[in-house]
């Protein structure tokens, strides 16, 4: 996938309503062929209507969506070039495996040992080579995910629609799954958008993501981006860990502003580390990331433009990391008490965790902090 990639699905000012309920709140997004496209939101936010306008199970209220350049106002869900893997993967347990495949090409006119051919081949693309005669039923959970794969790519769509397909999975066949699902989209180059409502699924498994809040789209970027330079606070707090710390604005020159942190201290901030604002925003705040910042032990050095003092509240072991939260020296206080910061650290072998009630230094450089 190249970022010439042609467009595969285009969807313009797409508006759902449900009654009185506005579902998607006009929607604008290019997802290019061949890509590996995420929508990403909390519950209710519209990412399976989203999915579902584009696979043609409902209409739209209002916009448009082309498919590989073609408008899909008049055209069925059965006649458009996309097929759709659900969250229950609807296996039918009473047939084989093989059955259960060939369902897939129902409608298809060709003759029964080409559909066999096929079968076997989509099998073999997911790993399922000499399973087709075995019972449905007989089957675990991650290998009827691959049937049910199998059976949505048997026909060669150009756009593979999943809806949440791994969330029936425990956390080991889950994350084995992603790592198998990413290598099926290389090796058949369809394109593939993905609803999810686990951030570290999206970020694992995408090209892009566009995260959505409300019915509406509030940031769309690659995840490395999308996790170092979330576009609003909202944004943040939905993607990993974001620390928050309110901050005073000192001034702007230059496209440099300076900000006062109590706990951090005075820093200068160019553009590309200031996001946008949003309405729901209460003050400015400085945020980073738990990793972005480091617990420096009794006589250690470091190389970090800065360092400030703290006290270890509270210790989380995770064997290969520790989180640590701690209370900055000068910290604004909310509530009535100091703001908490969560720092982690990878364990290194011979490196002590530190205690809770430790007074410690942390070591940071201003590179890493984002104005919100
Ligand atoms: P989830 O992860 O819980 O499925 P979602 O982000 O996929 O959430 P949608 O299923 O797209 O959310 O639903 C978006 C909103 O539209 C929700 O508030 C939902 O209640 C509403 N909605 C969805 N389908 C209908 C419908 N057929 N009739 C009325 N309201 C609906």
């Amino acid at each position: 996938m190249t970022e010439t990639a042609k467009p595969m699905i285009e969807c313009r000012d797409v508006q759902k309503h449900y009654g009185e309920y506005h579902a998607l709140r006009g929607i604008d997004l290019t997802i290019r062929a061949g890509e590996f496209f995420s929508l990403l939101g909390p519950s209710g936010c519209g990412k399976t209507t989203l999915l579902r306008t584009i696979a043609g199970f409902e209409d739209i209220s209002s916009g448009v969506v082309l498919i590989d350049g073609q408008d899909m106002e008049d055209v069925p869900a059965n006649r458009r070039p996309t097929n759709m893997v659900f969250q229950s993967y609807a296996i039918f347990p009473h047939l084989t495996v093989a059955q259960n495949v060939a369902f897939g090409l129902r409608r298809d006119p060709r003759s029964r040992a080409e559909k066999s051919a096929l079968v076997d081949e989509a099998l073999a693309m997911v790993g399922l080579k000499g399973f087709g005669n075995r019972a449905a039923h007989a089957l675990s959970g991650g290998q009827r995910q691959r049937v049910a794969l199998a059976r949505a790519l048997i026909l060669k769509p150009k756009v593979l629609l999943l809806d949440e397909p791994l969330s029936a999975l425990d956390r080991k066949m889950r994350e084995q799954m992603q790592v198998e699902l990413i290598k099926l989209q290389r090796q058949v180059g369809i394109t593939f958008v993905l609803v999810t409502h686990d951030q570290e699924e999206a970020l694992v498994m995408s090209d892009r993501i566009a995260v959505m809040f409300d019915g509406q789209i509030a940031q769309l970027d690659g995840p490395e981006a999308l996790y170092a330079r979330p576009v609003t606070r909202r944004v943040a707090d939905f993607i990993g860990v974001m620390n928050f710390l309110p901050a005073h604005i000192l001034g702007e020159k230059d496209g440099v502003t300076t900000v006062e942190v109590p706990g951090l201290g005075v820093v200068e901030l160019p553009a590309h580390q200031i996001s946008r604002a949003d309405p729901e925003d209460t003050g400015p705040m400085i945020g980073f990331r738990p990793e972005t910042m480091t617990l420096v032990g009794p006589g250690q050095n470091h190389t970090q433009p800065r360092e400030s003092r703290a006290i270890i509240d509270e210790v989380v072991y995770y064997g290969d990391m520790t989180y640590y939260d701690l209370r900055l020296d000068g910290a604004a206080a909310m509530n009535g008490k100091a703001q908490p910061v969560r720092i982690s650290m990878r364990n290194v072998f011979g490196r002590d965790v530190q205690e809770v009630g430790t007074r410690t230094r942390l070591a940071w450089s201003p590179g890493s902090l984002v104005l919100f």
